[in-house]
């Protein structure tokens, strides 16, 4: 069907009303009645999107399905000549891929307008029967026990998916460096940001800027709404039981922090004890050892065998009476090691301690369900999930952030001050003191809002498949020695080349526009434990392809010779 009766983009409001008629079944001669529709008028200030998440950008296009100019790089079934396996020209014609999003068609103001409902089935109804080509699941991860960061098991049959439209959502994967086009392989250190989060920081900022929470007036309404919305999609994005379980922070360190200084402070005293693993982030050693000087407290760390993997009875070992928390990473920034998460947490609450888990390696990259983790807290960073900087998130047990003191003090979290006496909120506000990070808390939403479309378990199949390509491929380049080699891992790839310093292998793959980062990647023991000072670390994103892993590849070998 054409949606496209004018260059506006508008879809055919007849057309729309026959689809309506047959779909609910509307009496001959009657219509089922189509609430009015208000397309978007560039002379007039737009419509709100005020928690929506909704990318603005949406607006621009007259909120309207044009089936043959997709805004996003989302499936789109109505494109079947644009769809093409992936990475075709080099001979791969399969792709593992999950999930096709619940709706195909995301539509601006959905929480605002009630004629989108409506409008939202008509469109979905339309694209019931898209005439998909089915792939069959062949080649690499065929086998479904490799998907062990999924709960389900993968699709066997995957529809078709062109990663080249999704990389158009990200204006800087265009660009251009030293000549050549931006290979983007720093992922681990902060990923790209699509044109949906980009314009919505803008949109923020030039609509709905104001203060939140504190005044009657318009502006601060759509900025408490925008913000609160997005504390709404982080909520559902963790599977957290409540919005009040999630704090916004600057970032997964800040995150940490804040759980040392309020309950570390509150709750530990001499002689408790810590155990951390040999995986960790300087963000979640240093927090705790400065807890540890101050109080006296033992840090204990899980070691790892020569792998990068967990050793869990070693850990089982370290427990005792006095461990009070246990703190690790979901998975390794320097080496790609996801940990057995839940089985961690389980026994550290078999034997009476909390949790925290240091999600910033593994909410890009995999599903994440605190509710069924059980972790007491879960801390990640906005700029690793593709939001901006400068923005992070806390989750913590409503019950636990309750009884547990602030760390900072100030507006916002307080109920009632007097000179004698304060009174605080509880969560989230007791957390939040001062003005945060507004607009960069909803250009998060944005970003959830934009994976979440995806299907975080399609990313980390896609991802997967790229990893176990390029690995592949780096063991067969002379000299590589790859550092971390868990049987488990998500999208890193540390090494060392013999013959060349990590950093001189950084600048000559610069040279071709590719970014990795080469240095000791703020973790230190782990790298140390496996012998090496640094390493040169590319990182996977949904955006990468087969052919710049080609191009990694081709450079490395370029440089042995
Ligand atoms: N933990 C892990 C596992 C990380 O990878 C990082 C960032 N490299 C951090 C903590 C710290 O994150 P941020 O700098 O965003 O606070």
């Amino acid at each position: 069907m054409s949606t496209n009766t004018n260059s506006g983009n508008l879809p055919d409001i007849q057309e729309l009303q026959t689809l309506a008629n047959q779909l609910f079944k509307a009496q001959p001669n009657e219509d089922i009645v189509l609430p009015e529709y208000n397309p978007y008028d560039a002379t007039k200030p737009p419509v709100s999107v005020a928690g929506s998440g909704v990318s603005p950008s949406g607006i621009h296009h007259g909120n309207a399905v044009n089936l043959q100019d997709p805004q996003t790089g989302f499936n789109d079934p109505g494109l079947n000549a644009s769809i093409q396996p992936v990475e075709q020209d080099l001979g791969r014609s399969f792709l593992p891929f999950e999930l096709i999003p619940d709706s195909l068609f995301h539509l601006p103001f959905q929480q605002e307008q009630p004629f989108e409902k409506q409008l939202q089935q008509v469109l979905n109804g339309i694209v019931t029967t898209p005439n998909l080509p089915q792939i069959p699941l062949t080649g690499f991860g065929t086998d479904p026990a490799a998907y062990y960061f999924l709960k389900d098991k993968p699709a066997a049959t995957l529809p078709g998916f062109d990663v080249n439209f999704i990389r158009k959502d990200f204006p800087i994967l265009s660009e251009n460096v030293n000549g050549k086009q931006l290979v983007w392989l720093d992922n681990a250190a902060t990923t790209q940001k699509p044109r949906q989060v980009i314009d919505r920081i803008s949109y923020f900022y030039e609509h709905e800027n104001s203060n939140i929470h504190r005044a009657a007036h318009e502006l601060a309404a759509r900025a408490t709404d925008a913000y609160e919305g997005a504390r709404k999609k982080v909520q559902g994005f963790l599977n957290a039981g409540s919005v009040n379980e999630i704090i916004f922070t600057r970032g997964t360190t800040e995150s940490i922090n804040l759980v040392a200084k309020s309950w570390g402070e509150q709750y530990l005293h001499a002689g408790d004890e810590i155990i951390i693993s040999h995986l960790e982030h300087h963000a979640n050693i240093v927090p705790w050892q400065q807890l540890a000087a101050k109080k006296n407290l033992t840090i204990k760390v899980i070691p790892v065998d020569d792998d990068g993997q967990i050793l869990l009875d070693e850990y089982v070992k370290r427990i005792t009476p006095k461990t009070k928390l246990v703190s690790f990473t979901q998975v390794s920034n320097a080496l790609g090691t996801v940990t057995p998460a839940a089985q961690i947490v389980q026994i550290a609450h078999s034997a009476g301690a909390k949790v925290l888990v240091d999600g910033a390696q593994s909410v890009s990259h995999m599903p994440v369900d605190v509710k069924s983790l059980d972790a007491d807290w879960f801390v990640f960073s906005g700029h690793k999930v593709f939001g901006p900087t400068g923005i992070g998130v806390l989750y913590g047990k409503e019950e636990l952030l309750n009884v547990t003191q602030p760390w900072q003090g100030g507006g916002n979290m307080i109920k009632d001050v007097t000179f004698e006496h304060t009174t605080y909120h509880n969560a989230p506000g007791r957390f939040e003191a001062g003005t945060g990070n507004i607009a960069d808390a909803v250009g998060l939403g944005a970003a959830i809002d934009y994976v979440t479309r995806i299907g975080m378990g399609f990313i980390a199949q896609y991802e997967h498949f790229l990893l176990e390509y390029a690995t592949g491929l780096l063991k067969q380049v002379p000299g590589l020695r790859l550092i971390g080699t868990a049987a488990e891992k998500a999208s890193v790839l540390s090494f060392v080349l013999d013959g060349y310093k990590t950093e001189e292998v950084g600048a000559e793959l610069n040279k071709q526009g590719i970014a990795v980062r080469s240095g000791h990647h703020c973790a230190q023991p782990i790298l140390r434990r496996l012998g090496v000072e640094s390493t040169v670390r590319p990182s996977l994103a949904f955006y990468n392809t087969c052919a710049e892993v080609d191009l990694l590849v081709k450079t490395l070998h370029g440089l042995k010779k």
